[in-house]
């Protein structure tokens, strides 16, 4: 598909097109810059972008199903067969023109991809070697050696497995993502991770009764998991089943500022590294500043107005673009904003 804004280039391809090459056809579209990837769907005159390459962060959807049904589930699964989506995403690793520094693989559970998910690694290792790939995955399935061997022996791609962790014991863990066994499977599928040597950043997503034991959940790392890469401390999402689990999910982080300085104490302690996501500055204790990071990808991050003059937006990683709909992780972000103003 050729970016076609002029009448000459839509001749050219119209040239192309009636010297055989049938599988040519032109677009033109404000929306639309050259290097992105589209789908077509003929039927519809409509093309879905895959891809934008003038992004500042990447990703490719694998399947929308999943295995577990967590609380605060930014993109609640269905259970279709959406096999499809495997093949639409490495036909767009195949089309990208400019190898991503970061490319992100998320679902749905992309571990349900069975041997296609080993197939889409070494897809984008063998076109884009320069890429670090980021699998977002709960690991349960890795838990089983038979299917944790043949995605990572001989791996020569660059992963960093992201795996979400919940609790320290059981009944927490299983509680937030709704699926009984899930922390045994996902702690199984940890050491099998390290079993070959793969990079793990933890997730943890701070809604209620998470924080009500996160203290506790990082001495478990610390003490239990020291291998890990890093352990990234997440604002909640309001969107998906967040919002459904508005109760359990809605939390006000200056509310938990307590909780966060013991949290980032005990991860210090036992030389964990970690680092704050989706989290305003201003909804964080001043000495943990250092460790948030501009993580809401790009076209979804917005600013309130306010945070216009506020002095360190260039390093805040604002809110999610629907905030309004849900909530911001801090309510009272004006009356902290003041203290950043000149
Ligand atoms: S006022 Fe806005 S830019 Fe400033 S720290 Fe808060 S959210 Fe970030």
């Amino acid at each position: 598909m050729t970016l076609a804004t002029t009448m000459q280039q839509r001749q050219s391809v119209a040239q192309y097109r009636a010297a055989g090459l049938a599988n040519v056809d032109w677009i033109d579209s404000d929306k639309l810059e050259v290097g992105d990837v589209v789908a077509v769907n003929a039927e519809r005159s409509e093309v879905e972008v895959l891809y934008r390459e003038s992004d500042m962060h990447h990703s490719l959807q694998l399947t929308n199903r999943c295995n577990s049904n967590c609380l605060m589930c930014s993109q609640p699964p269905t259970a279709q067969d959406d096999e499809w989506m495997i093949h639409e995403s490495l036909e767009a690793i195949r089309h990208l023109a400019v190898s991503p520094q970061v490319l992100g693989l998320s679902g749905g559970e992309p571990l349900l991809l069975g041997p296609h998910l080993r197939t889409v690694l070494d897809a984008i290792g063998n076109k884009h070697p320069e890429t670090r790939i980021e699998v977002l995955t709960n690991g349960r399935l890795l838990a089983n050696m038979d299917q944790a061997r043949p995605l990572l022996e001989n791996l020569a791609t660059r992963v960093t497995w992201l795996v979400p962790l919940y609790g320290h014991a059981d009944f927490i863990h299983d509680f937030v993502v709704q699926a009984p066994g899930a922390f045994e499977q996902t702690l199984g599928g940890l050491l099998n991770l390290q079993s070959y040597r793969q990079p793990v950043q933890l997730r943890i997503v701070l809604i209620r009764p998470v924080l009500e034991v996160l203290p506790a959940l990082c001495t478990f790392i610390g003490r239990n998991l020291p291998f890990v890469k890093e352990v990234a401390l997440m604002a909640c999402e309001p969107i998906g089943f967040a919002l459904a689990n508005r109760e359990l999910c809605e939390v006000d982080l200056l509310d938990w500022q307590d909780t966060l300085q013991l949290a980032a104490r005990q991860l210090s302690r036992h030389s964990v590294p970690f680092l704050f996501m989706n989290a305003p500055l201003c909804a964080l204790p001043k000495n943990l500043h250092a460790f948030a990071h501009r993580s809401i990808s790009d076209w979804k991050n917005v600013y309130a107005p306010i945070c216009e003059s506020c002095q360190v937006k260039a390093s805040c990683s604002g809110f999610f673009a629907w905030h309004e709909r849900g909530w911001k992780p801090a309510k009272t972000i004006q009356i902290i904003h003041e203290e950043y103003v000149a």
